[in-house]
């Protein structure tokens, strides 16, 4: 028997309470992990407070990161014994999450830690971190080099604007910071960022095209901030778009993509292939060092998830909020 937060029909409502639960109710998936350290994100804290449609199936562990130790294996890609990690992938919305001491995951999706990695700091990291990555990859492999000018990154004090302007800047790029927070420039300069501008900078609509002054873009708003993006990016640079903190929309006209030749770079962090996912964590390690995911989380216990579930929904948590499942309290 394990502890588990587990999401269940109530009536006509879904509630997430703590359970006892035997690995046979766990999906029936190669490789049984115990998780040592799990994370919350905005989803997650949808799922557990029922404010979003999360979960696809009930009853379901919510929890879309974790880190753990293989226990038993039917994949010949991973023994008892490996230190594993899965951001994403349908864990914690089409099977059973992070958020108890056991999970039965697929292979498919899993990842062996770096040596170089502790598994706490890869759930400072989690999905956040992980997305942060793969914009930087994209933005990489659209050949935007260090050389070719500044990376301007928006929602620059949220979890993946803030993990990216600290992987850009060790890479050795200027970044600029977006933000609508004043009171974080300090910390956004700390991480790397060059120079931060209000969010206010870019709310006026978008000209199809405007005077060119960044190579490239992290998006995590979406909406006019987008539209506005992509009209001052220069001539074959990239936007990677992976978020919509401000809006879904995104009003814009062809001209950024046919006289500049920008390219528009979708990010989904769920369903990414395994080689991609190795890259990405492989590049997560070596980058970035404990000490800066110290900087950016706090550790809970696992008693913790609802109140600091509710805590995130109202905006009163920085950083990053690391589960550790050793911990009650
Ligand atoms: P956070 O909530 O941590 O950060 C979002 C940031 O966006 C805030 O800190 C704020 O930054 C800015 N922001 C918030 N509201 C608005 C607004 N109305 N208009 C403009 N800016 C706003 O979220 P994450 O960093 O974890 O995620 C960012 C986005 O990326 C989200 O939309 C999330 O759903 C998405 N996401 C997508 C993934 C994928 O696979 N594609 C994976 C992970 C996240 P500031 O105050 O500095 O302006």
């Amino acid at each position: 028997m394990f502890n588990a937060l587990v999401a269940q029909q109530t009536g006509k409502t879904v509630t997430c309470r703590f359970e006892q639960w035997d690995n046979c109710q766990l999906p029936d998936h190669p490789i049984l992990v115990k998780v040592s350290h799990s994370s919350i994100n905005y989803k997650d804290a949808l799922a557990v407070t029922n404010r979003g449609k999360i979960l696809r199936s009930l009853p379901m562990v919510p929890g879309i990161d974790l880190v753990g130790n293989v226990v038993e294996s039917a994949s010949t890609d991973f023994q008892p014994g490996d230190t594993v990690v899965l951001c994403g992938g349908g864990l914690g919305e089409d099977y059973c999450g992070g958020f108890a001491e056991y999970a039965r995951v697929p292979a498919e999706p899993l990842v062996k830690l770096p040596a170089t990695m502790s598994p706490k700091d890869a759930m400072a990291a989690g999905t956040a971190g992980f997305t942060a990555m793969l914009c930087v990859l994209a933005l990489q492999d659209a050949s935007i080099k260090t050389s070719s000018g500044s990376i301007i990154v928006s929602g620059a004090s949220g979890g993946v604007g803030s993990v990216a302007i600290a992987i850009l800047a060790r890479l050795g790029y200027s970044v600029t910071a977006i933000s609508g927070r004043p009171e974080h420039s300090g910390f956004l300069k700390q991480l790397g960022a060059s120079e931060v501008l209000p969010r206010e900078a870019f709310q006026e609509p978008a000209k199809p095209l405007e005077p060119q002054r960044w190579a490239g873009a992290i998006d995590t708003v979406g909406d006019n901030l987008l539209a506005k993006l992509l009209a001052q990016i220069n001539y074959a640079g990239a936007v990677a778009s992976c978020g919509l903190a401000g809006g879904h929309q995104l009003n814009t006209t062809v001209m950024p993509f046919i006289l500049r030749g920008v390219k528009l770079l979708g990010i989904n962090s769920t369903y990414v292939d395994n080689p991609l996912r190795q890259r990405a964590w492989q590049q997560l390690a070596d980058v970035l060092d404990h000490r800066f995911w110290a900087s950016i989380s706090q550790t809970i216990g696992f008693q913790a998830i609802p109140e600091y579930s509710e805590k995130l929904l109202a905006g009163e948590v920085r950083g990053r909020i690391i589960v550790d499942m050793n911990s009650a309290e």
